[in-house]
């Protein structure tokens, strides 16, 4: 086994590592890996299709959700070249930067609208208005919750604003932390594709964080039948690996799993924040595996000073300056964690 000595609280994978039912599943598939996967990506499918309320042909699988990222920014610069029109994509900053980053890979504009000061809530109104004044396709990449913020968005305010968007403006809701959301008043964008609030929602998904698969690449976009057919014709065909559908069918029917996975998260949350609230450091309400919190000083010097301690603890997100993300690991990870971060108080280093 390979051991690490850092306590890794810094990429948002989940530490509890990959059910037994998943590594199980994964060995037992060993027998058949010389085959293509066609029939796990099809259970894996009707299962998820299920768990969701939709249709089979409603759901695209991705090798990890930023495949679901990639192939809708690729899709609909494809339909704006098709149809001789411009197409940008629409992101808050900051947040999680695949829509950014694939979008930029092929030439395709992207506008950066920073997050509302103090609350680092989305601007919703000036996202909009970046798309009244365009003239073409607009993508709005909409985190939700975010990263790195964990804050949900307001669930009237986007159900409003997704319910009378024009044709031409499409959202793309990434609910990749939504089973750790605890706010009553969240309502994922999937329940609107069921709805036909709008055909241009899609929403991606993921096993990486609650179901602990990140290695395994396995990740799924929600839709419309037209917009997966369209959104199909970019994926990588199989893309979804044996492996990877075997241990997402197992996890998912791991309840105790699961359950144990939310709460891990949950009793970590809450150690962080009571300890956050003993310092005085502020934190934003985290509705995902994840925090961000206030560091008094320099953020880069407390990441150093972290991982000399063997935590390595995020990063800061610019433009926001003096918080750090942290990820919500296991109760003894967390409780170094706490530790070290107190005795940092006592240096007067935070
Ligand atoms: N979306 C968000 C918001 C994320 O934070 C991450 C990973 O950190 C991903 C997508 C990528 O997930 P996947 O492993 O499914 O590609």
């Amino acid at each position: 086994m390979l051991t690490n000595p850092l306590i890794e609280l810094n990429s948002n994978e989940n530490s509890l590592g990959m059910a037994d039912s998943a590594k199980k599943a994964v060995i037992d598939a060993l027998d058949i890996g010389f085959r293509y996967p066609d029939d796990q990506r099809a259970a894996l499918i009707t299962k998820v299709a299920k768990i969701n309320d939709v249709t089979e042909s409603q759901i695209s699988l991705g090798s990890g959700s930023s495949e679901n990222i990639r192939t809708v920014v690729q899709m609909l610069q494809n339909k704006a070249l098709r149809e001789g029109r411009n197409f940008q994509v629409i992101v808050p900053h900051p947040t999680f930067a695949y829509a950014e980053l694939y979008a930029t890979s092929i030439n395709v504009p992207v506008v950066k609208v920073a997050l509302m000061p103090e609350s680092y809530s989305f601007d919703l109104q000036n996202m909009q208005k970046v798309a009244d004044d365009f003239d073409g396709i607009s993508l709005f990449y909409l985190c939700n919750p975010n990263n790195p913020t964990a804050t949900i968005t307001d669930t009237d305010e986007l159900k409003a604003w997704v319910g009378t968007a024009p044709d031409h403006h499409y959202f793309l809701l990434d609910e990749a932390y939504s089973e750790y959301v605890t706010d009553p008043s969240f309502e994922s964008g999937i329940t609107w594709i069921r709805e036909q609030r709008s055909d241009n929602i899609i929403v991606v998904r993921t096993f990486s964080k609650l179901c602990a698969l990140a290695g395994m690449r396995v990740g799924y976009a929600v839709a419309s039948p037209q917009m997966i057919t369209e959104l199909e014709a970019f994926i990588s065909v199989d893309n979804t690996n044996l492996s990877g559908a075997v241990a997402a069918i197992a996890t998912l029917d791991d309840e105790a799993f699961l359950a144990l996975s939310l709460h891990t998260a949950n009793q970590s949350r809450q150690l962080v924040e009571q300890t956050l609230d003993e310092l005085g450091l502020r934190y934003l309400p985290s509705q995902a595996s994840f925090i961000f919190h206030e560091i008094k000083g320099d953020v880069q010097t407390y990441i150093d000073r972290m991982c000399d301690h063997g935590i390595a603890v995020g990063r800061e997100f610019a433009p926001i300056t003096g918080f750090n993300r942290l990820t919500l690991g296991r109760a003894d990870e967390m409780a170094v964690f706490v530790e070290v971060l107190k005795s940092f108080r006592e240096k007067g280093w935070v």
